[in-house]
């Protein structure tokens, strides 16, 4: 009996619960039931354990703990590939799921150090100035909800699935109640015990629910939300339930989806990207035997080459061993279970009524190392929509079977894309950036994610069906609507974003970060002596005013090689309806600057690692004077390092006290003096 992990101990149904096959084989893996669990107690526990747990962690220290834990589970993989393979999963497909899992959560790990600051608060946007005297301003901030992550997930992606929800979700401070998909939660469940066995995670933050949702949604609230992954028609029983209808809770579904690949009007067999077509549509129909929420179910093709591209598949997939998940010889193992096969069987059988068979008998297969009467084998199947179908853009088999459909022209093509109304992925496979921005640009609202493949990137590609940590992997209508990952989107979807009007002051207490108009800290000591340790949000250097000479413009265009005009041809500069004369350059104004703040001797200030949001503001003519205001704005110590990021509000003015030129400095800083 599969356990479940609720309120900090693990939980065995007395029930005597559904028994769970193996794909291949039919025996019994395990039985799962959730009868019996407390399933408020659970929601109350991550409430009140979990959530403040991990609150009290920095952004970045919670981003330590994933990679941590990634390591962890990375250590010893043997085992979960081992029970994985009874879910039907073959080598291959389980480096989908379970390193695809591991290398998300590392992958989170690294952008939420060097993506979010070292707090438990995320500024969004750049600050508005609401008042004219610069005293009420506007910033977006993002911070933790109160509430509790519940993830239901599909079964066939009983790792990665519950890693790519869990990693954002506790980046944003949330804890995660999973739900796996029933049919492969023994794999689900091994992660999790794992997990819980290693205390990397503070208590209350992952809990296992293994077997029926029951009444979990009915004790969710305002601050709570729910990431499904699964059918449209479960989909559309959660959108009804009162706690979302009427309870205020967040859903978010990833739900069925009919993605196409598209092949472009330019390519010829004898070009690199008909292969990358071909071999894409087998790809896509074969891996995780086709039961993938992103893979080519209609593989969209020009009439005119339409049979030779057909044949091409079908010969590809004649190559394609089906048999044992466990052999390295097998290149497809079996579908989840014997019942998700006699659905994709009939959805061809629906299928069938507008398409014709190219490839493949979805009732019988020969199969390697295995017992095709026990084990949920089927052979891909390749099919051809006859004019006019409407079953390929409706059906969804969720198996190794696709379409091949045609069109005439640009526009066709991206009208039967949108038949399917709304997608994870699309691929465009074409060398024409004409037609490459054409299909891209008709596409793109009906898609989450369009990959353009042609023979530049595919050595680097990662392939249509494959959602990266770093890109949004959600998409439009059928697809359910929902957006997931994305890099640290992904974090602030489970975060509250709140409009804070207040004076700087305030908006610099309450951020941690200095904002423009509130105090100056001019300290005895130059702020480059000090070590993080002693550095503090607001400490300032304020220098004398310096005159900016004919000679020293003359010298920087020298010694440079910038003598564009207006620095060194008095007549056309004059001209210049910008500048009406010469006029100094604005990296010699920065490097002047630098001149102005910079203590020279060797300190805790290691480096300048660079610039951002530089603007130029009043032009600098001969005889000018400058001076420059250094602000430390935001401390950043790295954890894993013995130094940490400084970036300083630098603020250069002329001698009438108008800003010249704003910009971040970014520097590298000890912690400590030596
Ligand atoms: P499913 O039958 O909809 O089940 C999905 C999850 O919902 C399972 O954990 C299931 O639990 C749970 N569930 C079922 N009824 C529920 C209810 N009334 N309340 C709460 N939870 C409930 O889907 P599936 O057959 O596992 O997955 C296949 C489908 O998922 C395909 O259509 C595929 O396209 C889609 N999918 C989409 C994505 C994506 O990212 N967009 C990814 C993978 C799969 P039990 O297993 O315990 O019933």
């Amino acid at each position: 009996m599969l356990e479940s992990y609720a309120a900090g101990r693990w939980f065995t149904s007395s029930a005597e619960g559904h028994v769970l096959p193996d794909a291949a084989t039919g025996e019994e893996v395990a039985r799962i039931s959730s009868a019996g669990l407390d399933l408020g107690g659970m929601v109350q526990h991550a409430r009140a354990a979990g959530g403040p747990a991990i609150q009290e962690l920095t952004f970045h220290e919670r981003a330590l703990l994933l990679k941590e834990l990634a390591l962890h589970l990375g250590a010893d993989k043997d085992e979960l590939y081992a029970l994985s393979h009874r879910t039907g999963a073959t080598r291959r497909d389980c480096l989908v799921d379970i390193d695809g899992g591991i290398g998300t959560m590392f992958s989170y790990s690294s952008k939420g150090r060097r993506e979010l600051p070292n707090d438990t608060v995320y500024c969004d946007g750049d600050l508005e100035q609401l008042g004219r005297g610069g005293q009420f301003l506007g910033q977006h901030v993002y911070t933790s909800r109160p509430g509790v992550a519940v993830q239901i997930n599909a079964f066939n992606f009983p790792v990665w699935g519950m890693l790519e929800k869990l990693a954002p979700a506790f980046l944003a401070g949330l804890p995660t109640i999973v739900k796996p998909a029933s049919q492969t939660a023994y794999l689900t469940e091994l992660v999790v015990r794992r997990i819980i066995e290693s205390g990397i995670l503070p208590e209350g933050s992952l809990q296992l629910l293994s077997g029926s949702a029951g009444d979990l949604l009915d004790h969710l609230g305002v601050q709570d939300s729910v990431a499904f992954t699964g059918s449209a028609h479960t989909a559309g029983v959660l959108r009804q339930h009162p706690s979302v209808l009427h309870g205020g809770v967040a859903l978010q579904v990833e739900a069925d989806s009919l993605n196409c690949s598209v092949l472009g009007p330019d390519v010829t067999p004898d070009d690199p990207e008909w292969d990358l077509f071909v071999k894409g549509v087998v790809t896509e129909m074969t891996v995780k035997a086709g039961q993938k929420c992103t893979a080519i179910r209609r593989a969209i093709v020009p009439a005119a080459i339409a049979d030779e591209v057909t044949e091409a598949i079908a010969a590809r997939l004649a190559t394609i061993t089906v048999g044992n998940p466990a052999d390295e010889s097998v290149r497809m193992g079996a579908l989840a279970s014997v019942g998700q096969r006699d659905e994709v069987r009939k959805a061809v059988e629906a299928l069938r009524a507008s398409c014709d068979p190219v490839f493949g008998d979805p009732s019988s297969v020969s199969v390697v190392d295995a017992d095709a009467e026990r084990g949920a084998f089927m052979s891909p199947v390749l099919l051809r929509a006859r004019p006019g179908a409407v079953e390929p853009h409706d059906v969804e088999p969720f198996g190794p079977v696709s379409t091949v459909m045609t069109y005439d022209s640009l526009d066709e093509a991206v009208a039967l894309a949108a038949r399917g109304r709304g997608s994870l992925v699309g691929s465009v496979v074409t060398h024409d950036p004409s037609v490459a921005r054409a299909l891209v640009l008709g596409l793109a609202p009906w898609h989450g994610r369009i990959l353009v493949l042609d023979r530049d990137d595919a050595p680097e590609s990662t392939g249509h069906g494959s959602p990266l940590p770093v890109l949004v992997h959600g998409g439009p209508g059928r697809a359910g609507g929902g957006e997931e990952l994305g890099g640290i989107r992904g974090v602030l979807h489970h975060m509250q974003r709140t409009a804070i009007q207040a004076s700087p002051d305030m908006l610099t207490a309450i951020t941690g970060r200095w904002t423009r108009g509130s105090q100056r800290t001019v300290t005895p000591e130059h702020p480059f002596r000090k070590s993080l340790a002693t550095l503090a949000v607001g400490d300032t250097i304020a220098s004398p005013l310096r005159e900016v000479t004919l000679d020293d413009i003359d010298h920087f265009a020298e010694f440079t090689g910038d003598t564009f005009y207006a620095h060194t041809d008095p007549e056309a500069a004059a001209r210049n309806p910008l500048f009406g004369g010469i006029v100094a350059h604005g990296y010699l104004i920065v490097s002047l600057a630098a001149g102005l703040f910079v203590d020279p001797a060797p300190g805790p200030v290691l480096a300048n690692f660079g610039v951002d949001n530089l603007r130029f503001l009043t032009p600098v003519k001969a005889g000018d004077s400058i001076q420059v205001t250094l602000t430390v704005k935001q401390i950043t110590p790295r954890s894993s390092a013995d130094y940490g990021e400084v970036r300083w509000d630098a603020l250069v003015t002329n001698a009438d006290g108008e800003p010249v030129a704003t910009y971040d400095v970014l520097t590298l800083v000890a912690k400590e003096t030596d």
